[in-house]
């Protein structure tokens, strides 16, 4: 198992024991980052000819199995080789794109606050999940790499399948409590309410696959 830096501790510690109850908001951290993903392989399409892609197969999936208590986000974006997985995942990402976000302000209304408008990025799964496995494939490789954590000390990367480039980020949903309801996620209606309310904009279409138990 490789530790995380001591920045990115801290930073999951806030986000689960935390200042912060918004939880919701991790999925539209998450089909953010797939559609960032997506961008990236679109922008190099346009520039690279070995790229060969039509742009509506481009989509970003989001799925949940009740039984396993998992949702999993995918797209068919750039994907990740291991050590973009190891960079990228394992320390904190400093990005300037998604430092503020004004697109959802107006629907929040009163409930906004200010940690929600920052993008808080792919640590908020943590907030929801116990374990979170990402299985990347990074364009024009054939190997596909998985990164596991439980947001505590650190993560591992082992090898993993995917037919094609792209990722897919599996989070398994923590116990309810008497306090918190997670189930509530995993539910078609739920995600979908959560989709509509914090991912409008994003300009790929966002599939729905149901519950497979
Ligand atoms: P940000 O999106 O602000 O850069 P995040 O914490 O949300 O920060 O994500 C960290 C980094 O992990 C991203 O910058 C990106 O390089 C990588 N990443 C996360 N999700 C994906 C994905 N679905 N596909 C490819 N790369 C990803
Ligand atoms: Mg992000």
């Amino acid at each position: 198992m490789k530790k995380f830096k001591t920045e990115s501790k801290k930073l999951l510690d806030l986000m689960i024991n935390s200042i912060y109850t918004n939880r919701e908001i991790f999925l539209r951290e998450l089909i953010s980052n797939a559609s960032d993903a997506v961008d990236k392989l679109y922008f190099k399409s346009l520039t690279d000819s070995d790229v060969q892609l039509s742009k509506d197969e481009l989509a970003i999936h989001v799925g949940f199995d009740e039984g396993a208590r998992t949702i999993t986000i995918s797209d068919n974006g750039i994907g990740m080789t291991k050590d973009e997985l190891d960079k990228n995942l394992g320390t904190i990402a400093h990005s300037d794109s998604q430092a503020f976000k004004t697109d959802n302000a107006e629907q929040q209304g009163d409930d906004i606050d200010i940690i929600g408008q920052f993008g808080v990025g792919f640590y908020s799964s943590f907030m929801v999940a116990s374990k979170v496995r990402v299985v990347s494939r990074a364009f024009g490789s054939d190997e596909a790499w998985a990164w596991e954590s439980d947001g505590v000390e650190g993560y591992t990367i082992a090898e993993a399948e995917r037919a094609e480039h792209g990722t897919d980020v599996i989070l398994t949903l923590k116990e309810n409590t008497d306090e918190d309801n997670y189930d509530t996620y995993l539910s078609e209606y739920g995600l979908k309410d959560l989709i509509k309310r914090y991912s409008n904009y994003v300009r790929y279409p966002i599939q729905m696959e149901v519950s497979k138990t």
